[in-house]
């Protein structure tokens, strides 16, 4: 039991677990008003985990209006920006002390394979958070040429209350990308994480206090999105929401800005990301290691997974055989406790049942099933379903066009650049897009006309936090990562002095 690489490590450590329930306000975890609660799930079982705190409007009261009192105190949003800096970098360093108090979370919460949460999505947060922490004395205002008779200065600021709603594919993650510009520019903040994968932001808003952070500033408040999430979105005493969903939530987000104080909105929502592979691909076998990873890491549930593969004729034939090949050697579902794992259970059973219907659709509009298309056999009890490979698809096929959220791949015969790219653009997504060409015209050409905010050249999922992390068309217009996340976060103020003569 002491040794990580084994699954019954992980397990012990799992059954060691004890949750914090309630809503984190002011500081202090509460329960409910009203004392409701939801049960959130372990995917790979079905076990209940917990009963949650099921937030209503009056708990969004109560966390907005800590929210806004820390603000005008002015103990963070006016706190010496080294001070801040030392906070947020002190919060990471506690989130990458309790790397294994997160992983294990995350997993038996969402189902994601525990390697995944201690490679990527741990790893992901506090960099997050340190990276955002080193910009906090770094942003600056303005003062511009005028006539000598006045001084004029901007200033940036923080924007007041923000609203933080994120979602369960990684609960860690995406709440740390939002976090980091959002308290270090020194706003307060109410996060709502995703009802399916509550756990981890209690422990967040925990660290963040043990770091030096003030209460109130960060709140978390659980519940389901229909009525915590609307709540907070239509405060009118919430000044920005910065949300991650669904194409469909992100549009209501718009609605309830509009509804009430017509706050500000951004959205980082789903995809339909092609890949293209042209004749003149430098290395099948890699291009295939890299369409498998982009497609069943994380079982499919990533916004920018590459689910559209956009292949040439000449090499069709032999991409369809590796990639399936490959897909079979390196993704067997199983229990994401263990380390030996890559791929888990999808996060719900409602979640399953609808990746499942996808795939029916796929068969039933006349797609080639090559791999996959079920409930593996042994894994009756948890949700999980096959990797899953489709040929012969075509464009306006339910599969090409929708996102499935699931580990299910799309392949679409082309022939050359020009349909290739009428194709990856043909869509009302435009998150993330690759291309596998020797051809350097060709692929600055794809970089140049692609519509979609995350572009890769003979790769995949590479980046780093410099890199802008958001989509074009409905994938949304907000950008998570990068320095430009900090202007999401902040608002200018023009202060005109009149000197006189
Ligand atoms: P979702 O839109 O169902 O839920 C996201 C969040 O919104 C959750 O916290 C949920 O409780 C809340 N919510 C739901 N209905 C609401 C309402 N009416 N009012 C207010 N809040 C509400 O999305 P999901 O199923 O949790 O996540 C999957 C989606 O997220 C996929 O489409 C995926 O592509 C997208 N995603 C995008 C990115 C990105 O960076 N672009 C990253 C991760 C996930």
């Amino acid at each position: 039991m002491t040794d990580p690489t084994t699954a019954a490590y992980w397990h012990a450590r799992a059954a060691a677990l004890k949750f914090e329930t309630g809503h984190f306000i002011d500081g202090a975890f509460v329960p409910s008003l009203d004392g409701r609660v939801f049960e959130t799930v372990n995917p790979a079982t079905g076990a209940v985990l917990a009963e949650v705190a099921a937030g209503s409007a009056a708990d969004v009261e109560r966390a907005v209006a800590s929210a806004r009192r820390a603000f005008r105190s002015g103990v963070w949003s006016r706190m010496d920006p080294r001070a801040r800096l030392a906070v947020l970098e002190k919060f990471s360093a506690l989130i990458e002390e309790n790397a294994e108090l997160f992983a294990v979370t995350d997993t038996v919460d969402m189902g994601k394979p525990i390697s995944e949460m201690l490679n990527i999505d741990v790893p992901g947060s506090y960099t997050a958070i340190k990276f955002f922490a080193e910009t906090a004395d770094k942003l600056e205002g303005a003062v511009t040429s005028t006539a000598a008779s006045a001084l004029h200065y901007i200033l940036r600021q923080p924007l007041g209350v923000v609203g933080l709603i994120v979602p369960w594919n990684y609960p860690l993650m995406m709440a740390a990308w939002k976090l980091g510009p959002a308290l270090v520019t020194g706003n307060s903040v109410v996060l709502k994480p995703a009802e399916q994968s509550p756990l981890s932001a209690a422990l967040l808003a925990k660290l963040f206090i043990e770091a030096g952070g003030p209460p109130g500033v960060l709140n978390v408040v659980q519940g389901v999105g229909e009525e915590a999430g609307k709540a907070l979105a239509l405060h009118n005493d919430v000044d920005k929401i910065g949300f991650t969903g669904s194409v469909e939530v992100g549009k209501l987000m718009m609605i309830y800005s509009g509804q009430s104080n017509l706050k500000r909105v951004t959205t980082e929502c789903g995809g339909k990301s092609p890949q293209i592979v042209l004749a003149d691909v430098e290395d099948l076998e890699t291009t295939v290691s890299y369409c498998v990873n982009a497609i069943y890491g994380n079982q499919g549930e990533v916004c920018s997974a590459g689910s559209r593969l956009l292949v040439d004729e000449s090499v069709h034939g032999d991409f369809v055989a590796l990639f399936r090949e490959k897909a079979a050697a390196g993704f067997n579902p199983g229990d994401p406790l263990d380390p030996a794992t890559t791929m888990g259970p999808l996060v719900t059973s409602q979640h399953q049942k609808k990746v499942l219907s996808m795939i029916d659709s796929g068969r039933s509009e006349g797609a080639k099933l090559e791999l996959g298309g079920g409930v593996p056999s042994a894994l009756n009890q948890g949700c999980y379903v096959e990797p899953t490979l489709f040929s012969g698809v075509s464009p306006s096929m339910t599969i090409a066009r929708e996102e499935i959220f699931g580990p299910v791949a799309s392949v679409l015969k082309v022939n050359g650049i020009e349909e290739a790219l009428s194709l990856a653009n043909n869509t009302t997504f435009g998150l993330a897009a690759s291309i596998w060409t020797r051809d350097v015209s060709t692929a600055l050409r794809f970089g140049r006309d692609i519509e979609a905010g995350i572009v890769w050249v003979n790769c995949y999922d590479h980046g780093d936090m410099t890199q802008p992390w958001g989509g074009f068309k409905q994938s949304g217009n907000g950008r998570d990562k990068c320095l430009e996340a900090l202007t999401q976060y902040t608002q200018t103020k023009s202060v005109w002095v009149n000197i006189g003569a």
